[in-house]
């Protein structure tokens, strides 16, 4: 069905992203539409620990995470796949929170300003000044602008052409909740051959491991057990988790293809936000920082163009580009660096002994991965 209504801003996506800019906007009075594939609340392959310095921003929305249980998490262990272990104090700390309840608390806030449909959108076309999503399900929405918050891989990428999506990535990427002792006040990121593990406590008590690996690594294993026995666990600290650990869920959640190539905040007209822009090396532990940034910087943007008498997109793509560019462009350079590192052994190994010995280069590696409080 197609709908005659202009909407002013149509985002597609509603993950942390597409809800923050969803909220922000139509706060300021913005007609927005929001159009996500999955209804709330649904599981997340995410390690689910948030830096601190999105609280301000958050905090400006109406939103608190440990109103909901939010864990604070003020310390960062680190190990290598021998089990050699290195802890510091974060900087600025963070929470551990699952997704099932972050985005849906933010989904609450935002369903009583925006409207939102759950479907999923097919194509984007941009003619004149306005645009035509049309969806699975076969309604067409028009719109002035469009934000792209369709996370790190999407159908729409592949309508778009994007070139990150014609590659293959090696990564994939499993997470499940368990019960098990851990600190509640810790952040874990143990290494292993080919990968690093990451353990946090969620708003539930449960703790959630959500690993990363190569498909070449994994592939030698036909199962998930068999991979988490065979490979993980030659760390000790990971030994000790998967054989004491209770699942929560009947099966661990996985995706494979996970791209950290570099991808252009602006395309097509549409603003990227989030992982749709740049996806940041899950080890920084700042990805749900990034999208939540990006989409009040759009908001920020938007609202100040909107009240200018002559409008021109192009500035506002600019603007947008630059500013995007400016804030986490470094981020993921550095996040790029550290991967790299941490999985080639001899590197890894040295690394450790560098850190042991210089644990201020850790805390500095960790403050060039973040931003400040926003
Ligand atoms: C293994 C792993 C671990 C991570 N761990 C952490 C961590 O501990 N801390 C951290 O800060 N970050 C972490 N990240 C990064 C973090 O998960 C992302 O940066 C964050 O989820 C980005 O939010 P987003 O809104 O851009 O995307 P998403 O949360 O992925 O949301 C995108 C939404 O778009 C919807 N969508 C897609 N296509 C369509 C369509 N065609 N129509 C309608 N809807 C559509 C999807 O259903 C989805 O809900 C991790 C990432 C990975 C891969």
């Amino acid at each position: 069905m197609a709908h005659n209504t202009t909407w002013e801003i149509l985002i597609i996506g509603g993950g942390l992203a597409g809800l923050t800019a969803a909220l922000h906007l139509s706060r300021a009075g913005c007609r927005v539409l929001l159009i996500e594939k999955y209804t709330y609340p649904h599981h997340k392959v995410c390690g689910e620990y948030v830096s601190n310095e999105v609280l301000p921003y958050l905090n400006h929305l109406g939103i608190d995470p440990f109103a909901i249980g939010a864990r604070s998490i003020t310390t960062f262990q680190v190990s290598t796949k021998t089990g050699k272990t290195l802890k510091v104090e974060l900087p600025q700390g963070g929470f551990g929170i699952s997704r099932f309840a972050f985005d849906d608390l933010l989904y609450k806030h935002v369903r009583q300003q925006a409207t939102v449909v759950f479907d999923t959108v097919d194509q984007v076309t941009f003619a004149g000044s306005t645009f035509v999503v049309a969806t699975q399900k076969g309604d067409t929405y028009q719109a002035s602008f469009v934000l792209g918050a369709f996370g790190k891989r999407s159908n729409i990428d592949g309508v778009l052409g994007r070139s990150f999506i014609k590659q293959k990535s090696p990564w994939l990427a499993v997470k499940a909740h368990y019960t098990y002792t851990f600190p509640e006040d810790t952040v874990a990121l143990h290494n292993f051959e080919g990968g690093y593990c990451g353990l946090s406590r969620t708003e539930t008590n449960a703790v959630n491991a959500c690993y990363i690996t190569t498909f070449r690594s994994f592939k030698r294993f036909r199962t998930i057990p068999d991979f988490q026995k065979e490979v993980i666990s030659k760390n000790p600290h990971m030994k000790h988790f998967f054989s004491e650990a209770e699942a929560l869920f009947d099966k661990p959640l996985a995706i494979s293809q996970i791209s950290f190539e570099s991808k252009r905040p602006v395309e097509d007209h549409i603003f990227m936000i989030g992982d749709s822009a740049g996806l940041i090396h899950p080890l920084c532990g700042n990805g749900m920082a990034m999208a939540i940034h990006a989409a009040k910087i759009f908001s920020e943007l938007y609202l100040d163009f909107a009240q200018k008498e002559h409008r021109d997109r192009a500035v506002l793509e600019k603007a947008y580009t630059k500013a995007w560019q400016s804030a986490f462009l470094k981020r993921l350079q550095t996040g790029r660096r550290v991967q790299s590192l941490l999985l080639q052994p001899v590197l890894s190994d040295l690394g450790y002994k560098v850190a042991t010995a210089f644990p201020r280069m850790v805390l500095a590696l960790i403050r060039q991965t973040h931003g400040k409080p926003f």
